[in-house]
């Protein structure tokens, strides 16, 4: 039922290395090809075979409203229309400044880039700046874009990157990391004393998104607040995959919780490529006198971008019941598929944080890197490849996270569950 996705496949290998972008890797590890896709809808997936499919990958999250959001596009058609002048200051950008900083707290100030992984790098320049230090502190397994040290051990996407021996990864790169354990509070205490007014900055996934779904312990978050404060360090959670998702003000809401510099991605750009991060004044401030080019590039802020992400916060700043149906519906689906895989004695575990989820059939949750590093087992890839069989793609590893957009229907929840009884009965 894929035949023109491997013809196409075939055809993309030649001129890009490894294929296409995402998500070939998680494809690897489950076997099978890359699905093209020709038009998406709402919940759905239109495939270049012709199949449709109910999305659980979302475009790996932005997409929290559904695919082809009508005011997103009509946005963007608008905007196109006009005509752009990249680089030149538009109302636009100040429009959505303002409405992202009124919906997450503890934010007065956000600089727009291009993407999750400049948001990020840009985050620990400005942290670096302010703080006059160069260390940092990440989690094993949390994710934070493709550049330079963020890459060790970062989770499911960084295997091939982050192994000692992989190409472009040098000591160098990674020298100020300092890599800690994720819920492990007393092994940050440790490398903070071991390396007392030298860090500038903890960066952590306050959901851990990019090794299946993993939940902060209680404590752990505030944990990581405590220490930062009483040491100088700011607290950076990168909301990238949570922002403008989780709830209307990301996890600082709703674990209540205060980081000092917080970036984002995924949703806040509607589907078009835009990072951005943020931080209370005082800090932001720190970017004024050194100029745009600092943390500039010709397409950041650029009309059609912020012209899609203004109309996706506008759309979920004006209407905070969808947070509520989000949760709603991901644990509707939740429930549905630990009654069946129960009912089928398969042994499982199910993740979730509002509308983030992954099943791995292991009893215990994935937590680490190492386990990561092993790849899906076999029941996974039964499962993966008989949900598409079914008319159903969700993400093409345990290692991903599932996305729950306010499009799908509860006819097509009962349909998953349905699917994932039959196909757990084949387990
Ligand atoms: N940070 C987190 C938490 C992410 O999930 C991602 C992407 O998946 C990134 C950063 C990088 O964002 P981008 O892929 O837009 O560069």
């Amino acid at each position: 039922i894929y035949k023109r996705s491997s013809q196409l496949f075939a055809e993309a290998e030649k001129v890009i290395p490894g294929g296409v972008n995402s998500p070939v890797r998680a494809f690897k590890a489950v076997g099978g090809t890359p699905i093209f896709v020709k038009s998406a809808k709402g919940a759905y997936l239109l495939d270049e075979d012709g199949n449709k499919l109910i999305d659980y990958i979302n475009s790996w999250g932005p997409m929290v409203l559904g695919h082809a959001y009508q005011p997103v596009v009509d946005a963007v058609i608008e905007k196109a229309k006009l005509g752009t002048s990249f680089g030149m200051p538009t109302e636009l950008e100040t429009e959505i400044a303002a409405l992202a900083v009124s919906m997450v707290p503890n934010i007065d100030k956000i600089r727009f880039v291009n993407s999750g992984t400049e948001a990020c790098m840009s985050a620990i320049r400005l942290a670096r700046g302010f703080t006059k230090r160069d260390k940092i502190i990440k989690f094993a397994g949390c994710y934070h874009g493709h550049s330079d040290s963020f890459l060790i051990q970062a989770g499911s996407g960084a295997v091939t990157f982050g192994s000692p021996n992989s190409p472009g990864v040098t000591e160098g790169t990674a020298k100020d990391t300092l890599l800690a354990k994720y819920n492990d509070l007393d092994n940050v205490a440790t490398l903070i004393e071991a390396n007392k007014n030298e860090i500038a900055a903890i960066i952590v996934e306050p959901v851990a998104g990019n090794m299946g779904c993993i939940v902060p312990q209680k404590g752990f978050l505030q944990g990581l607040r405590d220490l930062c404060t009483a040491n100088g360090i700011l607290l950076i959670f990168d909301e990238v995959m949570t922002g403008f998702r989780l709830a209307r003000g990301g996890v600082q809401e709703l674990f209540n919780v205060n980081a000092d510099i917080v970036t984002f991605g995924k949703v806040i750009g509607g589907g078009l490529p835009v990072g951005a991060f943020a931080a209370r004044e005082e800090i932001m401030n720190y970017l004024a006198p050194l100029g745009p080019v600092y943390q500039a590039g010709t397409l950041s802020g650029n009309p059609l971008a912020m012209a899609a992400g203004l109309a996706m916060l506008k759309a979920l700043n004006n209407e905070p019941a969808i947070f509520d149906r989000l949760e709603e519906k991901t644990a509707y689906l939740a429930a549905g598929i630990d009654r069946v895989l129960k009912a089928n004695n398969v042994i499982f575990t199910i993740n979730r944080v509002g509308s983030m989820i992954s099943v791995h059939f292991d009893e215990n949750p994935v937590v680490d890197f190492q386990t990561a590093a092993k790849g899906d087992n076999e029941t996974f890839k039964k499962f993966f490849h008989g949900l598409l069989q079914e008319g159903i793609y969700i993400a093409p590893s345990a290692y991903e996270t599932w996305f729950i957009t306010d499009a799908l229907t509860y006819e097509d929840l009962d349909y998953t569950i349905n699917a994932i009884d039959k196909v757990s009965k084949t387990f």
